[in-house]
């Protein structure tokens, strides 16, 4: 259907754009290699549209401008990091006060109790740990969860991403082995003895895999989010709790993205029961932070080990977890953000975006399709994915590359790897409908 020619060509034009408008951040990028790695300081900061990533100067609300001086509606949101929106007042404002006032000792804060509070009330689970990062909350809740059901591997969704845990990062092959996620560097270990791996929206799997009783947990996002947006079936969450338990397995739900469903995730809004919750990214408005919540028997379980003397070496920890600086960050931001009224605002503007964008689709008959998941939305080039599989085998990454460049060369950052945008309360009907005729213009571009 499409004119693999005629994408090439457009997309070498976007190119050509793409260099003669951003000298300067061409220029960083030329002095970056010098020395930094591939010119970046991330591996995956090499994935942007375009031969360079632009170098960013600023970023307010739900823009940011270049160093280039040009000014972008912000739909990626550092891929949910950002998701309250840049450079909150409040969140400033912590930060400095607590810069003055030290941001690190190894001792609580006044600010821990006030946030465990509000993310008990968020999420309905009593007792929360901090974390750096998502990756190292989904790190300690694995092993939380072999420590206390005595079991070897952990279970998760083909085609899930936890971060950059080693035993998440696998997938089944073609004739249903676990084998390593293409692309995986260096394993630790051979995921195939760490890991189980089920398709996404299959009870059967999930119950013949966790019948075999050697899965401690299971982690998954209650919707795939890092394969583009995979909802679940209906009745297929409260299969997945219902085959846990019968099982005897822990229940752990990432709610890292999901938290785009509400103020307290998909599990709040979805009325889920898990185990242990885990949480990153935008609670802290922008700084290092994660948690994992649980529940009373879980904490109850966990107190015994947390209280042995040799905690500080049990594979938990982090010296500038839970530090200052993070717990009043995510006071700020938990007090003035990612609440049901900034939901309020961001929902419908994600539902302008999927009314947008599936009206380009009728008006060319297209047989592509846009999910969306609360402030969160995604445009496929396909009927919508029931597994991780199937989604991973829609990607077209030409296509993709061009519609990103076309996005960014007009002013639209879109969220690398897949074709998703998110909402913040800052974003605004008009920002919304930019989209929709720059997107409509591509299309109409690439169909000729
Ligand atoms: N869990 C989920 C669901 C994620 O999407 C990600 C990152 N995309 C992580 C965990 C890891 O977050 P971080 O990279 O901040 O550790």
């Amino acid at each position: 259907m499409i004119d693999r020619d005629r994408l090439a060509a457009l997309r070498a034009a976007e190119e050509e754009r793409f260099l003669a408008t951003h000298p300067r951040s061409a220029e960083l990028a030329t002095a970056a290699r010098g020395s930094l790695l591939a010119g970046v300081p991330m591996p995956w900061m090499t994935r942007w549209p375009g031969a360079f990533p632009l170098t960013f100067a600023e970023a307010r609300g739900a823009r940011f401008t270049d160093v280039d001086g040009i000014e972008y509606v912000d739909l990626c949101l550092g891929d949910t990091g950002a998701m309250t929106g840049h450079a909150l007042p409040a969140v400033a404002e912590a930060i400095a006060a607590r810069a003055t006032t030290g941001l690190t000792t190894m001792l609580p804060s006044t600010d821990a109790t006030w946030v465990a509070e509000e993310l008990a009330r968020r999420f309905g689970l009593p007792c929360w740990q901090l974390a750096m990062s998502a990756t190292d909350a989904n790190r300690f809740v694995l092993r939380f969860a072999r420590a206390l059901t005595g079991r070897p591997r952990i279970a998760v969704m083909d085609w899930c991403y936890h971060g950059t845990v080693d035993e998440t990062l696998a997938v089944l092959s073609s004739t249903g082995e676990v084998i390593a996620r293409p692309g995986a560097l260096g394993p630790q270990v051979d995921v195939a003895l760490t890991t189980a791996v089920v398709p996404f929206n299959d009870l059967d799997a999930l119950d013949r895999r966790l019948a075999l009783g050697d899965v401690a947990c299971l982690l998954m996002e209650p919707a795939l989010t890092n394969i583009g947006i995979v909802l679940p079936a209906p009745g297929y969450l409260e299969g997945v709790r219902a085959v846990t338990r019968e099982h005897g397995v822990l229940l752990v739900i990432d709610e890292t993205h999901t938290m785009c469903a509400g103020p307290g995730g998909a599990s709040a809004a979805w009325g889920l029961e898990p185990d242990l919750l885990v949480v990153g990214k935008a609670i802290g408005g922008g700084v290092p932070v994660a948690a994992y919540g649980m529940t009373a028997s879980v904490a109850e379980a966990l107190t015994g080990p947390m209280l042995g003397h040799e905690i500080d070496v049990a594979g938990v920890g982090g010296t500038l977890t839970g530090n200052a600086l993070a717990l009043a960050a995510t006071r700020a931001t938990l007090s003035t953000a990612l609440r049901e009224e900034d939901f309020a605002i961001a929902v419908p503007l994600a539902e302008r975006f999927t009314d947008g964008v599936a009206e380009v689709f009728e008006q060319h008959s297209l047989p592509w399709t846009v999910q969306r998941l609360g402030a969160r939305a995604e445009y496929w080039f396909c009927p919508p994915p029931r597994t991780g599989a199937e989604a991973a085998a829609a990607g077209d990454e030409e296509l993709e590359a061009y519609f990103h460049l076309w996005a960014l060369n007009r002013g639209i950052l879109l969220t690398p790897f897949h074709n998703m945008a998110l909402f913040s309360p800052f974003h605004t009907a008009a920002d919304v409908d930019l989209h929709t005729s720059v997107f409509a213009e591509a299309v109409s571009a690439l169909l000729g």
